[in-house]
């Protein structure tokens, strides 16, 4: 294979695209981390085919085989975690700490789903009906079309892919056109673990040319997407409305619009840790980035300084340096909507408290500035929609009841923060808060890699992601009644 090009991997063999796409490192655009293949539909069909054809015989594999190849991959991501971290800083811009910690949760994830194909079991329960026994049993899908945003390039396919896999399905995978470097590498590494060919086909193109394919051929019997709600609804659509095949299977994880809220009681330290950390780490560039810092009466003013002057002294340089915080915005249609927003947020009253400049560094990047807005409201635009860049609104309220009902007042409903030191507060803000995820002491985002991961309203459809409960989608129950 010419050293540069990367292509797809059918049917266990690599296949060139019909073009190449330069992937750019958002840090010095200068850099360019190799040229990987571009499929057209035809492509995407015939690894379609391929996952199809080996179904058969992947879904009769033994545990243990399921086992090993998942167990196989895991041990490589993490042996080598420190160059994948380095890979995924040099094409996403996340800093090289950020990408080695996700480098080592995709090997996590890995590791995780190699014991859960050893733990797929049932239940026999005796039927009503006298001589007869019920036995309930969980069969894989088929094949799986796994569809990934940017923001996470190899721990989003990893809590895909690792799963399906796990239970026995074919799978077809599907990056962002952004970042296909970590997946060329996870189908490499793949490549080596023993699955057969066609049980992991890796198809690079853009969603706008192959989507459509990867949804709705007839033999795609589930659609696994993260990224954002406009494409959700596409796909939810097409899953639904497909002539051939009956309706596929789909699980969507989309948008966040997070709220932190910060009570009057809150340690001001732990309170500026989590807001600068949720909102800001990663570039802002998370689906569970607190967005929303709404903050109560007697705090509010202190806690305004605190969180200025921290964000001040963020370092945003090139995401491999040492010493950098925050990294580059991933490329420069997102680094314009995150302008595009500030704009808007001044324009409907909002106060530039922090940030929010494009700056130069060493190379020609897509480097900004955290943003903090002050004096926002949870009506504006900006605290509504979500920008997906390291913007934070600062949005005061009288008292927790308020802090509540703002925190809740949003199409979106991922992750929810609360800092507080009240136990009352926490354990009623654990209760109330209408999100997926709650968060007491912590920022919004990070999370572990073997418990469930989802949201409710806008934010997510389908059943949840990762932990055990990722057998809800990735499985189908089927009830056996056995007579004497
Ligand atoms: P996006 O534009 O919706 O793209 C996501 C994926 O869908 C990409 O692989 C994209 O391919 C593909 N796609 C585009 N059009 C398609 C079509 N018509 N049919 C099928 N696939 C299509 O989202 P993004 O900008 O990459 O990611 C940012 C979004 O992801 C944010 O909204 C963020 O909140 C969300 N996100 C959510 C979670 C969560 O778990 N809730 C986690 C991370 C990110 P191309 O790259 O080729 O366009």
């Amino acid at each position: 294979m010419h050293a540069t090009e990367h292509r797809n991997f059918i049917a266990g063999e690599w296949v060139a695209g019909v073009r190449t796409h330069p992937n750019v490192n958002p840090s010095d655009t200068r850099d360019v981390v190799g040229e990987y293949a571009l499929a057209d539909a035809a492509q995407a069909r015939t690894a379609i085919e391929a996952a199809h054809a080996a179904f058969p015989k992947w879904s009769v594999a033994t545990p243990q085989q399921r086992a090993d190849a998942l167990d196989f991959i895991g041990s490589e991501i993490l042996a080598r975690k420190a160059e994948l971290g380095d890979l995924l800083a040099r094409e996403e811009g996340k800093t090289l700490p950020e990408g080695v910690g996700e480098a080592t949760r995709a090997g996590h994830i890995f590791k995780f789903f190699a014991g859960e194909a050893l733990r797929t079991g049932g239940e026999l329960l005796p039927s009503v009906r006298p001589g007869v026994s019920v036995e309930i049993t969980r069969e894989p899908l088929g094949v799986v079309s796994i569809i990934t945003p940017w923001n996470f390039p190899i721990a989003i396919p990893a809590w895909k892919i690792a799963p399906a896999l796990a239970y026995g399905n074919c799978v077809v995978f599907k990056p962002a056109e952004l970042v296909p470097g970590c997946a060329w590498a996870i189908a490499e590494i793949a490549s080596r673990s023993g699955l057969p060919p066609g049980a992991l086909n890796l198809v690079m193109g853009r969603g706008s040319q192959i989507g459509d394919t990867l949804v709705g051929d007839p033999r795609v019997a589930g659609v696994s997407f993260t990224g954002s709600v406009a494409t959700g609804h596409r796909i939810a659509q097409s899953c639904v409305t497909r002539k051939e095949g009956g309706m596929a299977k789909f699980q969507l994880e989309m948008g966040g619009k997070n709220p932190l809220v910060v009570l009057d009681d809150a340690d001001l330290a732990t309170a500026v840790t989590c807001a600068v950390q949720g909102a800001f780490y990663s570039t802002g560039q998370r689906c569970t980035a607190s967005s929303r810092l709404i903050v109560t009466e007697r705090i509010h003013d202190r806690f305004v300084e605190a969180l200025v002057a921290k964000t001040r002294s963020l370092v945003i340089d090139d995401a491999r340096k040492a010493g950098t915080d925050i990294g580059p915005v991933v490329d420069e249609r997102q680094l314009e909507q995150d302008l595009e927003y500030l704009a808007i947020a001044r324009q409907e009253g909002a106060t530039l408290a922090a940030g929010g400049e494009r700056v130069e560094r060493g190379a020609p990047g897509f480097y900004l500035t955290p943003a903090v807005l002050t004096h926002a409201t949870n009506a504006m635009r900006s605290s509504r929609e979500e920008i997906f860049g390291p913007v934070a609104s600062v949005i005061r309220a009288r008292d927790y009841d308020e802090a509540l009902a703002l925190a809740n007042d949003s199409p979106m409903g991922l992750s929810s923060g609360v800092v507080t030191t009240s136990l009352k507060a926490a354990a009623h803000f654990k209760r109330n808060a209408q999100a997926g995820m709650v968060m007491v002491n912590l920022p919004t985002a990070g999370v572990d890699y073997h418990v469930p991961f989802g949201g409710r309203k806008a934010s997510s459809f389908g059943p949840r992601e990762q932990g055990r409960y990722a057998a809800e989608f990735y499985t189908t129950v089927k009830t056996a009644y056995v007579g004497a």
